[in-house]
């Protein structure tokens, strides 16, 4: 029953035009939107109008959520999501967006993989409070938040091959995919898993040896986080991740479904 209102409510916004200036903010903001092939493009603006609409947006510390920030977060999640059928993200209800990084105990305890069922748990809720954050997923509350100084845009300038957005909605998609990991081949025959995790192994050991490798070395801290962290740079400089890590950039588009190469170059 809901999912037959959800398909009724998509259909009434989609046959609604995408208004001109959400296209307006999408060619100016979102680097990706230069070059996308219009087959894609028409996809893509389905899957942002949907998003915004359907989402719940809340700006924090007197952020205005404009249009323009909404269409922005939006190109860039539902970009994670143009190469399947019928994704839509529907498990993501609120947005948050903070205008900087900010400070504070995370929202639940256990977050990015620290274990705080062990040690002097005290002390490490203590450091997470000092930490800065740039975001946050919280899959089964289905909240995502955003710090807004940190997505690029034509007017930003942040580190090569970053996005907190595609970042953050990386770690919802890496839940709703996780079932498909351990079954999934690759070409080679070897499961996607085993390929993946040969990947995450060599990242660490560049890390540990302090070699300057294509990702963020914080692309070390976990499998999910190496998962999250390539996934930025997959969409981000595709070509570059090609060419370095060709393996990695393979087990990504089988993953994803798509080839970020065919609008970035
Ligand atoms: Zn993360």
């Amino acid at each position: 029953m809901f999912g037959w209102l959800r398909a009724r409510r998509h259909r009434r916004w989609l046959a609604e035009p995408f208004p001109p200036e959400w296209e307006e903010s999408l060619r100016r903001q979102v680097k990706q939107a230069e070059r996308m092939p219009a087959e894609l493009m028409a996809k893509w603006r389905h899957r942002i109008h949907v998003f915004v609409r359907e989402t719940s947006w809340e700006g924090c510390r007197d952020l205005n959520v404009t249009d323009e920030v909404r269409i922005v977060i939006a190109a860039y999640a539902t970009l994670l999501v143009l190469g399947f059928e019928d994704e839509w993200l529907s498990r993501v209800r609120h947005v948050l967006v903070h205008p900087t990084p900010y400070q504070g105990r995370r929202t639940r305890i256990g977050v990015e993989g620290l274990d705080y069922s062990q040690g002097d748990w005290m002390q490490q809720l203590e450091d997470d409070a000092e930490d800065e954050h740039l975001g946050e997923a919280w899959c089964e509350s289905g909240t995502v938040i955003i710090v807004w100084s940190e997505v690029p845009t034509s007017e930003r300038i942040v580190p090569a091959g970053t996005n907190v957005v595609l970042h953050e909605f990386a770690h919802v998609l890496h839940e709703l995919l996780s079932g498909w990991f351990p079954t999934a081949r690759t070409e080679c025959g070897e499961s996607w898993l085993e390929a993946f995790q040969n990947e995450y192994s060599r990242q660490v050991r560049d890390t540990d040896r302090g070699r300057r490798s294509l990702l963020d070395d914080y692309a070390a801290e976990s499998p999910e986080e190496f998962f999250c962290v390539a996934t930025e740079c997959f969409f981000e400089r595709p070509g570059r991740m090609q060419t370095q890590s060709p393996m990695l950039f393979r087990l990504l588009k089988q993953c994803y479904r798509i080839d970020p190469i065919s609008w970035m170059t």
